[in-house]
C-alpha cells in the first residue's frame, strides 16, 4: 500500500519504520528535519509538505502531539488533498470530542477514518508490539486493521468514532490511580518494617496485585526489570501521564461523571510534573512519598 505518515517523533518514527519494513511505500512528513532524516534512514520517502505526502495514497497514518494539531493537519492538508476513498488512521492520544469532530469531517469529505490510540511506549513502537484501541465504523475498522497489524500485536475495535480515545483515557486514568496506590503500598509496607521483596511476593499473588506492581514495579530490584531499575529514566514520562489524566478529566466533565480518584491522581501528577519531573518515568512519583 501507499501510506502517508505524518508525525515522526518518538512514537511515529518507529511506527513508520515498521510499516516500511512490512513492504509498504511510506510517504513521510514531519515539521522537524531531524525526524525526516531518521525516516529516510528507515526506508521512508520524505516530503517537505503534508499535502504532497498525501497525494495518491491509499491510507494516511498520523501520530501527533494533541487534538488542535490533529484538527489543523487533517483540516488543512489531508481532507480534500488525499485521494477520495482513502482511509485515515489517527493514532495520536487526543480528546474524544476532537477525534469525533475530525472523523465526521473526514466522512463528510468521502473518506473512512478511525481513531486508533495506542497502549505501549517507545520500545513497543520500535518493536511493532503496540496495542491499538480503535473507534470507527465496521467498514473503516476492517480497512484500517491490516495497517495497524503491521505496527502492533493487538488491534481491538472499541465501537463508534472516538471510542478508541475513550478506552485509552479510561485505561490510563486507571493506570495513574494504580501506580500511585502501588507506590503508597510499598512505601507504607517499608515504614511498617516489611522487606519490599517480601511484600511483593505476598501482594503480587494476593488481591492487591495489579500491572503497576507485577509488570512495572516502582521499587528498584523488585519484580521484573522496570524504569525503577534505571533511575526512573525511559518508560512512560510523567508529562505524558499528566496529559492523559487531563484528557480524562475533560472527558469526565463532558460525560457528567466525577471520578474522585482520577482527579486526585491528576493533582498528584501535576505537582510531580511541576517540580521538574516531566521527563521522569511516572513510577518515580514514589520518590515523593514517605515523608511526613
Ligand atoms: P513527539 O513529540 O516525540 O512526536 C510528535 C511529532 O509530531 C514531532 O516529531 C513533531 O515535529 C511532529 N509534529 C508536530 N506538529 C506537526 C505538524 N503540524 N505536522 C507534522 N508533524 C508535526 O511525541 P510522541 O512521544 O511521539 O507522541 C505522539 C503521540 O503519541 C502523542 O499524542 C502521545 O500522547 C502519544 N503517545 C505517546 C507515548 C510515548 O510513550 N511517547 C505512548 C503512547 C501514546
Amino acid at each position: 500500500m501507499k501510506i502517508a505518515f505524518i508525525g515522526l517523533g518518538n512514537m511515529g518514527g518507529g511506527m513508520a519504520a515498521n510499516l516500511a519494513k512490512a513492504g509498504h511505500e511510506i510517504r513521510a512528513f514531519d515539521l522537524a528535519d531531524t525526524a525526516l532524516a531518521a525516516a529516510r534512514e528507515n526506508g521512508c520517502r520524505t516530503f517537505s509538505d503534508a499535502k504532497e505526502a498525501v497525494a495518491g495514497v491509499d491510507a494516511v497514518v498520523s501520530m501527533l502531539p494533541n487534538g488542535a494539531i490533529v484538527k489543523a493537519v487533517y483540516g488543512n492538508d489531508v481532507i480534500g488533498h488525499a485521494p477520495q476513498g482513502a482511509v485515515f488512521l489517527d493514532c495520536s492520544t487526543i480528546d474524544v470530542a476532537s477525534a469525533r469532530e475530525v472523523i465526521a469531517q473526514a466522512e463528510a469529505g468521502g473518506y473512512a477514518m478511525v481513531d486508533a490510540p495506542v497502549s505501549g511506549g517507545i520500545a513497543a513502537a520500535n518493536g511493532g508490539t503496540l496495542t491499538f484501541m480503535v473507534g470507527g465504523t465496521d467498514e473503516a475498522f476492517i480497512r484500517a486493521k491490516p495497517v495497524l497489524e503491521a505496527m502492533g500485536k493487538a488491534v481491538i475495535h472499541a465501537g463508534q468514532a472516538g471510542n478508541g480515545q475513550a478506552a485509552k483515557i479510561c485505561n490510563n486514568m486507571l493506570l495513574g490511580i494504580h501506580m500511585i496506590g502501588t507506590c503508597e503500598a510499598f512505601t507504607m509496607a517499608q515504614k511498617l518494617g516489611l522487606d519490599p521483596q517480601t511484600f511483593y511476593d505476598i501482594s503480587s499473588v494476593s488481591s492487591g496485585q495489579c500491572w503497576s506492581m507485577t509488570s512495572y514495579c516502582p521499587l528498584p530490584g523488585v519484580g521484573p526489570q522496570s524504569p525503577a531499575d534505571s533511575g526512573y529514566q525511559g518508560g512512560f514520562a510523567t508529562g505524558l501521564m499528566l496529559k492523559d489524566l487531563k484528557l480524562a478529566m475533560d472527558a469526565a466533565a463532558i460525560a457528567g461523571v466525577d471520578p474522585k480518584m482520577g482527579a486526585r491522581a491528576k493533582e498528584l501528577y501535576e505537582a510531580f510534573d511541576a517540580s521538574g519531573n516531566s521527563t521522569v518515568d511516572f513510577s518515580g512519583i514514589i520518590r515523593t512519598m514517605g515523608e511526613g
